[in-house]
């Protein structure tokens, strides 16, 4: 009858059963056993750390794009050259805006809610001839521009675009008492303004 033998795979050395070898292997190789597992257990770290990372870049770039779209309707306090009024105001610009030549109507109560009172407002009494409330104690150059104002309202007013309609179909133009302004959104309204923004589709 023939002997079945096993081989240690180690050492070469041959074992007449099974448990001769576990007990071979644990005695002799054991550092051996143990410093595969730790391998194995490194891989399985640096797996985890290459999937973190491959996250992260990934929500980074989503949040880095949002924002950057954001960045376009939204007042940038680092390109505002003027300074922020000292002490309270309390001022009253009027916006018109035309679409085509239509006058746009501009609600009461943009930036008024019950627990809410922006610096920034509409009134009851006189939203629909466009009179802006500057109502601010501590102005700063952001909550003094007129794109605070399209902030606020949840709006989108820059160069190229007022609410949906942009310069890619049509023309935007902006008027401060009677003189056409560049400014836009960065625009630093005063008491008394009157402001006109107008946009015309091609014909
Ligand atoms: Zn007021
Ligand atoms: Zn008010």
């Amino acid at each position: 009858m023939e002997e079945t033998r096993i081989k240690c795979s180690e050492c070469e050395r041959d074992f007449g059963n099974e448990d001769a070898l576990k007990m071979h292997n644990a005695a002799k190789h054991s550092s051996r056993l143990k410093k595969e597992k730790t391998t194995i257990n490194y891989k399985k770290i640096r797996n985890w750390t290459i999937l973190a990372v491959i996250l992260a870049v990934t929500f980074y770039g989503i949040f880095w794009t949002a924002g950057n779209m954001n960045g376009n309707s939204v007042v940038n306090e680092d390109e505002l050259d003027f300074s922020a009024p000292r002490g309270a105001i309390h001022w009253h610009p009027t916006l018109t805006i035309k679409i085509d030549d239509k006058i746009q109507n501009i609600p009461p109560n943009i930036g008024i809610t019950n627990t809410v009172h922006f610096p920034i407002h509409t009134h009851n009494e006189d939203a629909n001839a466009g009179v802006i409330h500057m109502e601010n104690d501590r102005p700063t150059k952001k909550t003094v521009t007129l794109g605070y104002f399209f902030e606020v309202w949840e709006k989108t007013f820059n160069k190229n675009c007022i609410f949906d309609y942009c310069t890619d179909s049509g023309k935007l133009k902006m008027y401060v008492n009677g003189e056409e302004n560049f400014d836009f959104q960065n625009y630093f309204m005063q008491d008394g303004d009157n402001i006109i923004v107008e946009y015309n589709h091609f014909e």
